[in-house]
């Protein structure tokens, strides 16, 4: 058996590598560096955890948030091994402790902020120590297009040209073609090997829904899918969050704000409860999530519309880390739309950045608007082909309804020709209806030919402008309060030289079909009370370590202790997330409980709890 092999069953208790980690991780064993795309969730960390063990001296870990930095050093040292973080959080004692264990060569994984890695103090420390390589996590955030752009990370090839020896892995879950070659130039990778991994998340579940009463559905579909799980839900503005973080918990739901706009102690507190409670709902900004390593996040929802593709990526991304089945979920309307133009037209940027982000958006809104399968776009966006649909999205489950949108799209287009590509798309809407109020009635539209025209009504209607500025055939202008302005697509299709099918309006009341089975159910039924008794075990352990329960063990690991009920240490040590460390801590005990539920589910009289 490899060594690498050997660690990872014996530190981390799982059976085989994933994908392409053995290739990464027995590359940077032998001195060579790697560039890793893979999704989140996918198993970044032990590409980079395994080599630091194995090689001789500290891995050099730099990530760009500080807050995660415990919890995840947490995790390891319940696996056995030795980490350490130095960060602004710990006092000057704390940070000197942890130097003195690295001068005893006494650490494997230390994490630290870019900041840090290139402070010259620091970079004295690491050249009286021996290295055994540098990791540097979230690598996008070189990149000066993408999302998280940390300039701090340009400077990191002083690491490389301070210690040339050492070898060098960049990770990622999120970097278009683009941004890999940026990653490459910037951190002078080009001779590392690349390994991309696919984009594709199975087990996630994505649903775009459109319309109105975001709120109303938003709550529909957690209580249907999931009432008790942890989630997050990203909003646009402060304000948003405030409010729906309120409306969730006025309806029963632990649910918190996450913006930049509250102060850094609750941010973090509240970052806290997330991780370490189970069944919370984190209401945020796209600020939230980045290196958030929460495993059993069961569900994403989106309640406007994502800048672009990669943000929506990456944020449904934090869903279902386990691999278990989870849900993305996205209602969005005209406003977001009209409200990212807005947001993009008024940045200071310069013209080609611009160009950049309207490309992108155009993209996200494609994404939204399309009939086909989610997954092939997605994957499509990222240079992956899917040759077949995925058949586990909305559009493969339920395919959209379209309908020959060619008569109702020219006179929607003629009445904002008509109102002179004045009037914001409320009331082009009410002149097509035939709503005699009064603005209409002194401008005198309720004299032209589209007034009260056609037979779709209000939601119709305003589905189908969405779809139009969606297409490019129409935009909002945004220095005329929103006004509709036609674009020379529309030539063709006033000319009757095109046709355009377009999905049809979703009446909200259409119940979502049964999108995710949740662990439990996937419990035999006998099985339940055991799981409860392990969980509840579980959550005693992790508040008197106060770490998040999932660090203690996993919920798929508690599932299969329940499916095989090993009575021995031997059995309970081929159970995967099992290591020889977390045996010995926690095996006897879970034995003990396993043997008071006997397959047939009824606890044995005179358990002890
Ligand atoms: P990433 O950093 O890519 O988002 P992580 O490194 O946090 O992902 O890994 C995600 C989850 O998958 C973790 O719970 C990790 O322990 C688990 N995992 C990683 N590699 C394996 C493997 N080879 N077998 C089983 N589980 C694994
Ligand atoms: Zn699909």
């Amino acid at each position: 058996m490899s060594q690498a092999l050997d660690v990872l069953r014996s530190r981390f208790g799982y059976d085989e590598f994933r994908f392409q980690q053995q290739q990464i991780i027995d590359g940077l064993i032998d001195g060579r560096d790697a560039l890793v795309l893979m999704p989140t969730g996918g198993g970044k960390s032990l590409c980079y955890q395994i080599p630091a063990i194995l090689r001789d001296g500290v891995g050099i870990i730099i990530s760009p948030l500080i807050a995660l930095m415990q919890d995840q050093v947490d995790a390891l040292a319940l696996n056995g091994l030795s980490a350490a973080f130095l960060n602004s959080t710990q006092t000057v004692d704390q940070q000197q402790q942890v130097k003195q264990r690295l001068r005893n060569n006494d650490i494997d994984l230390l994490y630290v902020a870019p900041e840090r890695a290139l402070n010259e103090d620091f970079l004295q420390m690491l050249g009286e120590c021996r290295i055994a390589l540098f990791a540097i996590d979230e690598a996008h955030c070189v990149s000066q297009w993408g999302h998280d752009f940390r300039p701090d990370y340009q400077k990191l090839t002083r690491l490389h040209e301070r210690f040339p020896g050492v070898p060098r892995i960049a990770l990622t879950a999120t970097a278009d073609q683009r941004t890999l070659r940026e990653i490459e130039q910037q951190l002078q990778l080009e001779g590392a090997q690349r390994f991309v991994h696919s984009f594709d998340r199975p087990n996630i579940f994505y649903r775009v829904t459109q319309g109105d009463n975001n709120r109303q559905r938003l709550w529909s579909f957690i209580q249907q899918h999931h009432a008790s799980d942890a989630g997050i839900v990203y909003c646009l503005s402060r304000k948003k969050v405030e409010e729906t973080a309120k409306w969730l918990g006025d309806r029963g739901r632990h649910a918190l704000p996450y913006h930049a706009g509250l102060d850094k102690n609750t941010r973090a507190e509240h970052q806290r409860i997330f991780l370490q409670q189970e069944g919370v709902i984190i209401v945020a900004t796209i600020a939230f999530g980045m290196g958030i390593d929460k495993p059993d996040v069961r569900f994403v929802a989106h309640l406007n519309l994502p800048k672009n593709l990669e943000s929506y990526y990456q944020e449904t991304g934090r869903a279902g880390r386990d691999g278990e089945p989870a849900n993305a979920w996205m209602a969005y309307g005209m406003q977001d739309v009209i409200t990212l133009r807005q947001m993009m037209a008024q940045s200071d940027a310069d013209e080609q950045f611009k160009r950049v982000l309207h490309h992108k958006m155009e993209a996200m809104l494609g994404f939204c608007e399309q009939t086909g399968c989610r997954r092939q776009t997605l994957l499509a966006y990222f240079d992956e082909t899917l040759a077949e649909p995925c058949g586990h999205c909305d559009n493969c489950v339920e395919p959209p309804l379209t309908w020959d949108a060619t008569e109702a799209a020219r006179m929607g287009l003629s009445c904002v020709f008509r109102t002179g590509q004045r009037f914001g798309v409320n009331y082009v809407i009410d002149v097509l209806l035939g709503n005699a109020k009064d603005r209409i009635l002194q401008n005198r539209h309720d004299q032209l030919s589209t007034f009260g025209i056609g037979d779709l009504d209000q939601n119709e209607w305003r589905s189908l402008f969405r779809q139009l500025i969606a297409l490019g055939y129409l935009y909002a202008d945004i220095d005329n309060y929103g006004a509709l302005k036609m674009t020379p697509d529309c030539k063709p299709l006033l000319a009757g030289d095109r046709q355009l099918w377009l999905r049809k309006f979703e009446k909200p009341v259409k119940t979502p079909k049964p999108a995710t089975p949740k662990i439990r159910t996937e419990l035999r039924e006998g099985d339940t009370p055991l799981f409860e008794a392990l969980r509840l075990h579980r959550k005693q352990l992790a508040q008197e370590q106060g770490v998040p329960p999932y660090v203690i063990l996993h919920d798929k690991t508690l599932a299969a202790i329940c499916a095989q009920r090993p009575d021995s240490v031997e059995q309970l040590s081929m159970i995967p997330g099992i290591g020889e460390r977390k045996l010995e801590l926690y095996g006897s005990e879970l034995i003990r409980i396993t043997r008071e539920y006997p397959s047939d589910g009824q606890a044995l009289s005179g358990g002890s709890d």
